[in-house]
Order: structure tokens, then C-alpha cells, then sequence
């Protein structure tokens, strides 16, 4: 009933906004399980703090915690500038194999939206995160690389490519599309959602976006076929979960026009970067956007902002991504009662309309606090 989070506090606002956001998230444990639960909280390094300790931004003892560990939660981490310097990021999703990367998106009511009714948008995006046009296989314009590609291609396969071309490589395979829509139907049947959206652009990328989807559905039939049922076979779904499909650059436009038939969203790397910030902005922006990336061992909970350097140390942050992060996380262990609380808590202190500056100029007539504060409202609202 204790388990362990491991977290990173990150740069930047990181220290202050996990200052505000932790204890909403123990107290709302607390309130609604008193002693019998509690969140075990074990700090690892990474980022500046890991630098001045250890002399490494990603210290290797932080990397080894973290492929034995279930649960973890980090702030943001600043890249900083240089050539040769790895994103830690990207480091460790690909060292963890956090393969999905999941984003909730929806509307806390007053904030100013550029749609008529953002209350409809409620959407789970999963976007698959480690292939596509982003696996970074790709070559400069008139470099030898690229030479001797585009010359196998003409050669030996006939395309037309232009000689003095850059080319990236898009892969995408079965297993990997198979397990990111096996988890996308897992949440949705976990969660009481209605159907899973496979977003594609297979009428024109065949082999890739196009097989993402047939795998989708495979994976569907051969898994869930007693749990789900194709949109096309036309039949009441009853409480199964309906399985469709939409061309990507129609799902845009759906997103905009019919936001309340769309639930859970299942779609390859670049489609799930372009839909989240999207349907994020439909709602009124990055500032109260939570997100995970998971492997099939670890769930790695982040808010989806960055270290925003412009601001850090001056109590302007929002701590709300970071506190609605926490929320993921205790729904994702079962614990939704807490984790309800918290969207309470915050719907309560948006509609009282005292907020962090970014959310400000968003809400008519609102009063503007700092994060500590932010955090403090918070915390009397549980
Ligand atoms: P950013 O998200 O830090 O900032 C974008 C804008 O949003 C800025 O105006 C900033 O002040 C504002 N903002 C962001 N979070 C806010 C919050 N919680 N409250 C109030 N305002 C907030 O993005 P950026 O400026 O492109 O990146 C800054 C640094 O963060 C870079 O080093 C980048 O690599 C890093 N970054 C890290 C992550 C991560 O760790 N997951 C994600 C994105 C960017």
C-alpha cells in the first residue's frame, strides 16, 4: 500500500513547482485514505543538481534505479546548448524504452479557449515514441550518405529521388505499433472509455502509417476480439470498445467539429506530436498538461512543459502540470478516488479565478499568484 516514486526535480522551475505540487499530491492520499496509504518518495539525480554532486547530468546510478523501478515522476530537464550533448530526455527514453508516450487533454472550465465548447474535448492521446520519421536515421543534402542512399534507391529500387535530396528514414514496424495500441485498448477498457482511435495517414504512406493501422486492428481482433469491436462492422457495441480509424489530417478537423465522439487516440510519432499540442491549445494551452511515458515496467509521469529558465526562482510557475501529473499517477496505481480529488482541487481554485500568471491573461478578470500560493489553494481545496 506504500509504493515507491522515484523522482528527479528537475531544472530551471523544477524545485519550486515540485515544492507547491508535492504535498497536494500526499495530501490528497491522506485525505482520502488516511494512514492506511502513502506515496514512499526516493529522490534520484539528474540534471544540474546530479552536475554539482556527481560531476554527471545523468549519473548512471540514476539510469540503473530507474530500469528496476514501476513508478517515477521528474520535472523538467534543461538540454543545454552545445554540439555532442545528448538530450537526457531522449536518453533516457530510449535507454528505458518508454516506448508510449500519454497525454490526457481537457478542458478546465474559464479558461479562455480560441473553440466555441472546449468542454467537449476529452482525450487520451497515446503516441507511439520510438520509431517513425523521429528514430533520427537521416542524412544531409548532398552528403556522401545521402549520396550513396539516394543512389541505391535509384539504382537498385528505381525511385525517383532527386540527387541533391536530404532523406530521413521512416520505419515503423508491427511489434512496435502492435504494443502501443495494446496499451491504448488496455487504458480504454480500463478506464470505462468508449473507443480507440487509430490515426494514420495510410491512404498515402501504405507501408508505414497505412500498416499502423492494420496492425491496430489486428492487434484488436487477435487480443481483444471478445472486449472490442470494429466501428465497420456496423453492430451496437454494448460496452465493448469500439475500434476505428481516421486519416490524420481528417482527424484535425474532427478534433475541431466533433471533439465528444473521439475518447482514446492511438497514432505514430509525428501524428501524436502535432495532435497533442493541437488538441492541448483547443483547451487553452500548455499550462495544465500532465503526461507519462511508459515502458512495459515503468511508468515515467511528467509535465509535458519545459524548464522555462525566464522565469525559474521567482515563484511565477504554475505547479498545476506537475500536480495533475501526480493525478495520473495515482489513477494509474488504482488510486482514482485521490486522484479525483485533485482534479476537483483544481477545477475549484481555476473557477475561483486565482492562478499563476501564465493562466492569467487566459481568465477574464482573474487574480494572479504566485506558485507557493497557487499550491496552498490547492491544498485547501482537497
Ligand atoms: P518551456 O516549456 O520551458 O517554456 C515555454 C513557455 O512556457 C515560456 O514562456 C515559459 O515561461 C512558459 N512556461 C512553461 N512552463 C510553465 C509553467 N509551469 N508555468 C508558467 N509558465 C510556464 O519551453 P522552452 O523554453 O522551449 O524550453 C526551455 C528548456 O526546457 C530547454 O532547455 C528545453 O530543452 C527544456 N525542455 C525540457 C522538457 C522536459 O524535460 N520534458 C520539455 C520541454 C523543454
Amino acid at each position: 500500500m506504500n509504493p515507491t516514486v522515484y523522482y528527479i526535480e528537475g531544472d530551471g522551475i523544477g524545485p519550486e513547482v515540485w515544492k507547491a505540487a508535492r504535498p497536494v499530491i500526499d495530501a490528497a492520499v491522506e485525505k482520502t485514505y488516511g494512514d492506511g496509504r502513502r506515496l514512499e518518495w526516493n529522490e534520484l539525480l539528474a540534471g544540474e543538481k546530479a552536475y554539482e554532486a556527481t560531476g554527471s547530468y545523468l549519473p548512471e546510478e540514476t539510469l540503473e534505479t530507474l530500469k528496476t523501478a514501476t513508478l517515477a515522476m521528474k520535472g523538467p530537464l534543461t538540454t543545454p546548448v552545445g554540439k555532442g550533448f545528448r538530450s537526457l530526455n531522449v536518453t533516457m527514453r530510449q535507454t528505458l524504452d518508454l516506448y508510449a508516450c500519454i497525454r490526457p487533454v481537457r478542458y478546465f472550465q474559464g479558461i479562455e479557449s480560441p473553440v466555441k465548447s472546449p468542454e467537449n474535448v476529452d482525450v487520451v492521446v497515446f503516441r507511439e515514441n520510438t520509431e517513425d520519421v523521429y528514430a533520427g536515421i537521416e542524412y544531409a543534402a548532398e552528403s556522401a550518405e545521402a549520396a550513396r542512399l539516394i543512389a541505391f534507391l535509384r539504382e537498385e529500387l528505381g525511385a525517383e529521388v532527386d540527387p541533391s535530396s536530404g532523406v530521413g528514414i521512416k520505419p515503423i514496424c508491427a511489434w512496435r505499433s502492435k504494443r502501443l495500441v495494446r496499451k491504448a485498448i488496455r487504458f480504454a477498457l480500463d478506464n470505462g472509455r468508449k473507443s480507440v482511435t487509430l490515426v494514420h495517414k495510410g491512404n498515402i504512406m501504405k507501408y508505414t502509417e497505412g500498416a499502423f493501422r492494420q496492425w491496430g486492428y489486428d492487434l484488436a481482433a487477435e487480443e481483444f476480439g471478445d472486449v472490442t469491436i470494429p466501428e465497420s462492422a456496423g453492430e451496437n457495441a454494448g460496452d465493448r470498445v469500439v475500434i476505428n480509424d481516421r486519416i490524420a489530417d481528417a482527424m484535425f478537423q474532427e478534433a475541431l467539429i466533433r471533439p465528444e465522439q473521439y475518447d482514446v487516440l492511438a497514432t505514430t510519432n509525428l501524428n501524436g506530436d502535432y495532435l497533442s499540442d493541437a488538441l492541448a491549445a483547443q483547451v487553452g494551452g500548455l499550462g495544465l498538461a500532465p503526461g507519462v511515458n511508459m515502458s512495459d515496467d515503468l511508468a515515467f509521469f511528467e509535465p509535458t512543459h519545459g524548464t522555462a529558465p525566464t522565469i525559474a526562482g521567482q515563484d511565477k510557475a504554475n505547479p498545476g502540470s506537475l500536480v495533475l501529473s501526480g493525478a495520473m499517477l495515482l489513477a494509474h496505481i488504482g488510486w482514482t478516488e485521490a486522484a479525483d480529488r485533485i482534479h476537483k482541487a483544481v477545477d475549484m481554485v481555476i473557477g475561483a479565478k486565482t492562478v499563476t500568471i501564465d493562466l492569467a491573461t487566459q481568465i477574464k478578470g482573474s487574480k494572479t499568484v504566485g506558485c507557493t500560493e497557487f499550491g496552498e489553494l490547492l491544498l485547501a481545496q482537497l
